[in-house]
């Protein structure tokens, strides 16, 4: 890969002809047309979320002469470039100039067109420092995916979609990476994340691929629909409310394609469903809601799904002191002493014990004392398993 610094170019020349794309939140062009500055496998623009403090501080350095750091251009022909790295940089710039934005100033906001023409000048004429690189598509990409960008770091997605950057990112990132679609909504509700940094997409294809993300990307990459993906995503949620009927906060970020895959060839009653869930939703011994919704399709059986409670260690101590008070000669393990072997008058140390429900939980049993007997360890377990 060759590169050549630059240091020439200025904040005007790049301002010149820019566009800023408001729906998908980016920026589009500059530098008189010569610049696309958010090439596929460049990310949504995002220093604008929380505040636009970063923002900020990009025209407040140009201001204090401060350096901006290097940015990067990748030279696809004469005369015509795609940012490489610099991107949210150059588009902070591009929206403040054309006064998309206001910087505060002794706590006024001010626009470009309202600060003093001095103040205009100085970033207009601001020099950037920018490296032009030329290479094969392949050494471009490579060194894309090894270079620690300042700012926010890239995730895994949007790696992949700049090591896969075509046709079919580009459909794909139109569905699922657009904050403005309006099934965002209905989505949100069983997947976590945001459009913008990719996560919809991210589970689409996590979910549509089995996992393999990267091997999908690469065998679909010119394709030139997204037909697939979007059936098998919209499957998926589709199916989940369906057959849970309720929304709860719990269900955002489950592995609802791995759900899908075990078990959307079964039927359920969704009224049924939805008071099972609501009962235990309600049970205080239920630990792990999240755990409720593979429990009932399950059919109500892996119980370890729910980390129902488990007895505390004083209520345990107790136990097994009263237990062992009681033996008489007996095994202090209740189940050892109605035996006829070797263990029969057996007392068990306390570590060599475990708590068990006497009413079992799926039965109502609680978490209490009285509720709570100590067993071996052998008994427990194939008490357990039954
Ligand atoms: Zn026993």
């Amino acid at each position: 890969m060759k590169s050549t610094l630059n240091t020439n170019t200025t904040v005007g020349d790049i301002c010149d002809g820019f566009v800023y794309n408001e729906l998908e939140g980016k920026g589009l062009f500059g530098l008189g047309g010569k610049l696309t500055i958010q090439p596929e496998y460049q990310r949504n623009f995002i220093y604008a979320e929380k505040g636009g403090s970063k923002e900020q501080a990009v025209i407040l350095s140009l201001l204090k002469g401060y350096p901006l750091g290097l940015i990067y251009f990748n030279t696809v022909a004469q005369d015509k470039f795609e940012v490489l790295d610099g991107q949210q940089r150059i588009t902070s710039i591009g929206r403040f100039v054309t006064n998309k934005f206001a910087i505060m100033d002794n706590g006024n906001p001010k626009n470009f067109d309202s600060l003093p023409a001095d103040q205009q000048a100085k970033i207009r004429e601001s020099k950037l420092l920018i490296y032009e690189c030329e290479g094969t598509e392949t050494e471009i990409k490579q060194w894309f995916e090894t270079i620690n960008i300042a700012g926010v770091p890239l995730n895994p997605q949007e790696l992949l979609n700049a090591i896969y950057s075509g046709t079919f990112v580009t459909l794909a990132k139109a569905e699922f990476s657009n904050s403005q679609n309006s099934h965002i909504q209905k989505w949100r509700a069983y997947v976590k994340g945001s459009a913008n940094r990719q996560e919809y997409l991210e589970r689409a294809l996590d979910w549509v691929s089995k996992g393999d993300i990267g091997g999908y990307m690469s065998r679909h990459r010119n394709d030139t629909n997204i037909k697939e993906l979007k059936n098998y995503f919209n499957s998926v949620i589709d199916w989940v409310s369906t057959v849970f009927i309720d929304v709860l906060p719990e269900m955002k970020g489950l592995e609802w394609g791995r759900l899908y895959e075990e078990y959307h060839g079964q039927s359920y009653d969704p009224k049924k469903l939805s008071d099972a869930v609501k009962k235990l939703a309600a049970d205080p011994q239920v630990t792990s809601r999240k755990g409720i919704f593979e429990y009932l399709l399950g059919g109500s059986v892996a119980k370890k799904l729910l980390a129902v409670r488990v007895f505390d260690d004083k209520i345990k101590q107790v136990a097994f002191a009263k237990q062992s008070q009681a033996a008489k000669g007996k095994s202090n393990c209740p189940l050892c002493a109605i035996g006829d072997n070797a263990n029969t008058s057996r007392i068990y140390q306390f570590e060599e014990m475990d708590a068990d429900h006497v009413a079992a939980w799926s039965k109502g049993g609680d978490s209490s004392a009285k509720n709570c007997e100590m067993l071996c360890k052998t008994h427990n377990q194939s008490k357990g398993n039954r």
